[in-house]
């Protein structure tokens, strides 16, 4: 039987609750046990696939076609194991649940309610994936703060559950907030042992508080942390603020979390964790060789949060080329012919992110047109590598007003078109192509040689695609389709043939890059961002040492 553990949030949000609920994970992964870890969120929508990147940050796809959380993305990234729909539950789905059955007759006679209906259905998913898979231990992150009205149920099922399974098999992570006042010079506990109160009011007692704090608690604060919110005095852990995420499993192993927590679900804490392999990259990260400035354009880039994966992505693969790599977020809507060179030509690589709608449209293209002639290395990905399509068509191949049918339905040349079968499609959730479809690699390309593999999976979330009546024409001048799905015939891959790296992918590389493995086309383009900062820099030296 697996063993659960359920991580829940007081005080305010963003307390980091899913770098916390990833990095025990990794630790209780690096001591042999198999991990799983899944979101349950308490809002409304059957899944985030709906929502604008604004309200959410980005829209995380797994393999087999999930629109999730972002937090899967860091599950993913930190454990190296691929998540699925079940890893992510929301209040939408579980009514969904519940009201479908009702229709279907399940409840007969009965009235439905939230207790219990609506909390069986909760606790049902809470226990399915560690009885579907043999893991031995499921942490459960519960999105939200505790004391919102939405979180109730969830607060519920957990006091179920353990009362259900016991204290050994089933134990409660608060995460909370002990802020420093800088008046009165001091970190308070109270916000702490309220929202702890908050949870004994729902019937339940936390076993560990991990404490985010600026500043050390020192053993007289934990003490009165300890006493004040009945834990034991080891439980009370320090979550100071380190400047990046991968610290995170370095600093909770520091104060034994993993321990306690072992210790508390009465497994064995014999085999230290084996975190050579996490130790190496961070080492990698704490000291770079050089530091490589990279552009994303794109019309999202207010809120980080929205390109989560591409950003983490860069670092796994700076990292990989002993490289920090320093995003700069460009927004869309603010490039023009006339400052484009100013906005670009300092900068060693350019990404033109996924997105969605004709907004900041044209600066992406103009984008496109810069780096392609001034041999900037390119990345284009989902809609970015339509971009790159479309400005092509135009600059190139002279068709004037070529375009994608997203942006323009009347278009005379649509170089993007809708996949045939999203032409019927009315309903928005959930009905893009998406998850991890096949790709054949043509040898001799450089996808084909970066992967060094000619068969590939990637991950999709998109309506539109590259249309195959103009495949010659782009392949005679230059722009060649490396990349293409087996059973549909739809092009994956656009590369240029004249050009120091100019890649565009259909699909979303950023989704399988982990720590242990760095996505290869991030790798292979910060390498070609490196060379072409050395390049650059070795010209204007010469330029000088002439002069
Ligand atoms: N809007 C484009 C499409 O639907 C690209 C989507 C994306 O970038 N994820 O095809």
């Amino acid at each position: 039987m697996s063993k659960h553990i359920f991580v829940t949030g007081g005080v305010t949000s963003s307390l980091g609750k899913g770098i916390i609920s990833a990095s025990l994970g990794k630790l209780l992964q690096a001591r042999g046990y198999r991990v799983t870890i899944q979101k349950f969120d308490p809002y409304i929508n059957v899944d985030p696939g709906t929502l604008n990147p604004y309200e959410h940050g980005e829209c995380y796809v797994t393999d087999d076609g999930a629109e999730t959380d972002l937090d899967l993305g860091h599950y993913e990234r930190f454990l190296n194991v691929p998540t699925s729909q079940a890893n992510n539950v929301t209040t939408g789905r579980v009514y969904q649940t519940v009201i479908n059955k009702e229709r279907q007759g399940a409840y007969l006679g009965k009235t439905v309610q939230v207790i219990p209906h609506i909390t069986d259905e909760i606790q049902r998913r809470m226990l399915y994936l560690g009885k579907k898979e043999d893991y031995d231990i499921v942490i459960t992150e519960i999105g939200g703060t505790v004391g919102d009205i939405e979180s109730q149920p969830y607060l519920e099922a957990i006091r179920q559950l353990r009362w259900k399974l016991g204290s050994s098999n089933c134990i409660t992570i608060h995460l909370t907030l002990v802020p420093f006042l800088q008046a009165a010079g001091e970190l308070k506990t109270k916000p702490t042992q309220h929202s702890v109160k908050e949870l004994l009011e729902n019937g339940i007692q936390p076993d560990i508080l991990v404490c985010r704090t600026e500043y050390p608690l020192e053993k007289d604060l934990r003490r009165k942390i300890a006493l004040f919110c009945n834990v034991n005095l080891n439980a009370v852990i320090e979550a100071i603020d380190v400047p990046n995420i991968y610290d995170v499993p370095l600093v909770m192993r520091k104060e034994n979390l993993d321990k306690i927590v072992l210790s508390k679900l009465k497994l064995s804490s014999k085999v230290e964790p084996d975190l050579d392999q996490w130790n190496a990259f961070t080492d990698k990260l704490k000291n770079p060789s050089t530091t490589l400035h990279i552009g994303l354009v794109g019309k999202y880039v207010e809120l980080q949060d929205a390109y989560k994966s591409i950003s983490e992505a860069f670092i796994h693969a700076g990292a990989r080329n002993d490289a920090k790599v320093k995003v700069h977020y460009i927004h869309s809507e603010h490039i023009s012919e006339e400052n484009v060179a100013e906005k670009l030509a300092h900068l060693d690589g350019v990404l033109v992110a996924p997105g969605f709608g004709e907004r900041g449209i044209e600066g992406k293209f103009t984008t496109v047109k810069y780096v392609r002639e001034h041999h900037i290395p390119f990345f284009g990905i989902c809609l970015g590598m339509q971009c790159a399509v479309i400005e092509f068509a135009r600059n190139v191949l002279g068709l004037e007003g070529a375009n994608s049918t997203e942006m323009s339905s009347t278009t005379p040349h649509p170089v993007i078109d809708l996949m045939e079968e999203q032409k019927t499609i009315t309903i928005k959730g959930g009905t893009m192509r998406l998850g991890a479809y096949q790709c054949t690699l043509k040898p001799g390309t450089k996808a084909a040689d970066i992967y060094g593999a000619d068969h590939i999976k990637e991950r999709h979330r998109h309506r539109y695609e590259f249309n195959n009546d103009y495949k010659q024409q782009f392949e005679r001048s230059g722009m060649i389709a490396s990349g293409i799905n087996p059973d549909s015939n739809l092009v994956e891959i656009v590369e240029l043939k004249k050009h120091p790296w100019f890649v565009g992918v259909q699909f979303h590389p950023e989704l399988k890059s982990t720590v242990m493995a760095p996505h290869p086309l991030f790798v292979g383009f910060v390498n070609a961002a490196l060379e072409h900062k050395n390049v650059r820099e070795s010209s204007t030296s010469k330029v000088a040492a002439s002069s």
